[in-house]
């Protein structure tokens, strides 16, 4: 029997008396489209690029930099998850709000 821990507090997730909730992140670089003159420059390099996503599509690979392209797979228990969605991208709360409204 498979036993989950949460990612985020490492508590192990109980399959009976826990939800188990899997929060699956993709990043990706952002590449805009260039004016004319600049994408003769650039060609090579953003080839490239557009390469190495094609290649995602077939497998999954470990040789992409982590500044061009991560996926993540995240284990949280019901806790972690409440306060995770109330703030996925880790912004910075003001301290008078506080998270104790229960
Ligand atoms: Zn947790």
């Amino acid at each position: 029997m498979i036993h989950h821990s949460c990612d985020r507090c490492k508590r192990v997730i109980d399959p009976i008396e826990d939800l188990r909730y899997v929060v699956k992140l993709e990043v990706q670089a952002a590449m805009e489209p260039l004016d004319a003159d600049e994408l003769e420059d650039d060609r090579d390099h953003l080839m490239e690029i557009q390469e190495i996503l094609e290649r995602l599509d077939d497998s999954d690979s470990d040789l992409i930099g982590d500044d061009v392209y991560q996926r993540r797979r995240f284990d949280l228990c019901p806790e972690c998850y409440r306060q995770f969605i109330k703030n996925p991208v880790g912004r910075e709360t003001p301290a008078h709000l506080g998270f104790s409204q229960n």
